[in-house]
């Protein structure tokens, strides 16, 4: 299982996968962050894309093209707002784990790359997320035999120490 799962310290637009995931918002009309890297870098006509497919829930996520970018697509996942721990935040952050590797099946993705979701501007507590996502991707795995490789792309160094030592124990 571990050798299916990796961090690095990335820009995530930068790698060479079948899909990136995009921590995206609701609209899925672009923003900052990740989001904002992601449009810059795939080029216009990935919102053009964006803007036939209605938006996304909290917890849900969408698939497009990756148009410029090395990945051939993104899968725009919308992660919690932290709102304090007590409303639903886990399980939605765990949803978009789950969501993003369900459709990864669907469309014959067999590498993928999360960024830290929710971590960012929506200020999921960083250590709780990272456990999150490495629990939630681990039982997937076990189901989906078919996903080669998820490279957990940190966008610091203290979040590269922080997956590495969760994915050692
Ligand atoms: P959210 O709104 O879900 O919190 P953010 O984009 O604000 O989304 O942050 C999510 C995570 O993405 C943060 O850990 C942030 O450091 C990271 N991040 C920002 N830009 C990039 C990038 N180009 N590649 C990978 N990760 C990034």
């Amino acid at each position: 299982m571990f050798e299916r799962m990796q961090a690095v310290e990335e820009d995530i637009t930068a790698l060479a996968v079948d899909a990136i995931v995009n921590a995206a918002n609701m609209s899925l009309l672009g923003g900052g962050g990740v989001d904002g890297a992601i449009h810059k870098a795939a080029g216009p006509q990935l919102l053009t894309e964006c803007r036939t497919l209605q938006g996304c829930e909290t917890g849900d996520a969408k698939i497009t093209k990756g148009y410029n970018l090395p990945a051939k697509y993104v899968i725009h996942a919308v992660g919690p707002v932290w709102r304090g721990g007590k409303n639903n935040e886990r399980q939605k952050l765990e949803s978009c784990y789950r969501r993003c590797l369900e459709i990864s099946c669907e469309h014959q993705v067999k590498s993928i790359a999360f960024p830290c979701i929710s971590t960012g501007i929506y200020g999921f507590p960083k250590e709780q997320a990272a456990e999150i996502a490495l629990k939630t991707v681990r039982e997937c795995l076990e189901k989906m035999p078919e996903i080669e490789r998820v490279v957990f792309c940190c966008f610091s160094g203290e979040d590269r120490t922080r997956y590495r030592a969760l994915l050692r124990e």
